[in-house]
């Protein structure tokens, strides 16, 4: 059975999300959406057209915590007995979801983006941004959340369908890959648009992790699978049956990587030694007020760069330099 595809609203950037449903041989959802009226009526109409309401809702199963995937998981949860499912990695977000942005936030108020070189004006000017998304979702009573293993097993249609983590996009993101009918739930790992690594709070003393290494190695796992058809969290299907080898995706989008990590390293030879710095040579073709995913981007290109050797980090003043090795 296929899944089906209903693209909700959500106001940001990335534009519609899809939640894919399984009708059979109970309805289950994978992805909520975000937490908005509009988000909500377009849920209700999407079931509608499959004779469904909310209340006939049995499971939500979330790929990975971030909001516009299961901002709305509460609001269903507060109108069905439906229970939600989510790898135990991303748990935590479901059940305090406004505390773990906040967290992340004060993360990146008082460390990370101090470290990449902005300016306390700027630092405001993008933590305020950043701020409302924390109401798009709402907590979930934690009796009806439940956790699947990284390497689990779900039934969603009448089959089994392996959990793949991915981590990269998000450290706790999942895939769901159907061997027998080689369909892949692909979720923010493999879109038709090369997702953001998105830089999240270090747990602990542990250091940040190298979100877009760990894309590249998912990349990987995922390019080895069988597969006929992809189903992302954005976008249309792809895949050999709708004339789009997923292969392709996957060799465009590192080669594009490949090339931006070259052109990062060239802007540091040339004496920009800065995160904030580099990221308005490298997103000049972006206004200042969307160069924030282009910064997620560079860390990533930086991350490469020193697995590579190509360069080395120093912290100067609390501010992270990148100097070609050697110098
Ligand atoms: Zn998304």
């Amino acid at each position: 059975m296929e899944p089906i595809r209903l693209e909700l609203p959500t106001g940001l950037d990335v534009g519609p999300v899809n939640v894919y449903l399984f009708r059979q041989p109970e309805p289950v959802l994978v992805d909520a959406g975000l937490k908005s009226p509009e988000s909500w009526e377009a849920l209700q109409f999407a079931l509608a057209e499959h004779n469904l309401t909310v209340m006939d809702i049995s499971r939500v199963i979330i790929t990975h915590p971030h909001v516009d995937h299961f901002g709305q998981a509460g609001t269903i949860t507060a109108h069905s007995d439906a229970d939600v499912w989510i790898c135990e990695l991303g748990a935590a977000w479901l059940t305090d979801s406004a505390e773990m942005w906040q967290q992340r936030l004060d993360y990146y108020r008082q460390e990370f983006l101090q470290s990449v070189g902005y300016e306390p004006a700027i630092i405001d000017a993008v933590t305020g941004g950043m701020k409302a998304i924390g109401d798009q979702s709402d907590p979930i009573p934690p009796e009806r959340v439940h956790t699947f293993a990284p390497d689990g097993v779900l039934q969603m249609g009448g089959l089994a369908w392996q959990v793949i983590h991915t981590p990269g996009h998000s450290s706790a993101q999942t895939c769901f890959y159907q061997p027998e009918t080689r369909q892949l739930l692909s979720a923010d790992h493999l879109l038709q648009t090369t997702p953001t690594p998105v830089v999240e709070r270090p747990l602990s003393a542990q250091d940040r992790l190298p979100a877009l290494p760990q894309f590249m190695q998912s990349l990987d796992r995922v390019a080895a699978l069988d597969i006929e058809a992809v189903y992302p969290g954005h976008g249309r299907p792809f895949g050999p049956r709708f004339d789009l080898d997923h292969h392709a995706v996957i060799d465009k989008q590192c080669a594009r990587i490949q090339q931006r990590k070259t052109e990062c390293l060239q802007y540091i030879q040339s004496g920009i030694y800065v995160p904030a710095l580099l990221v308005d040579k490298m997103y000049a073709h972006h206004p200042p007020q969307f160069r924030f995913a282009g910064l997620w981007m560079l860390i990533g290109y930086l991350d490469l760069l020193l697995a590579d050797g190509a360069i080395r980090q120093e912290t100067i003043s609390g501010v992270w330099h990148y100097y070609p090795t050697g110098d």
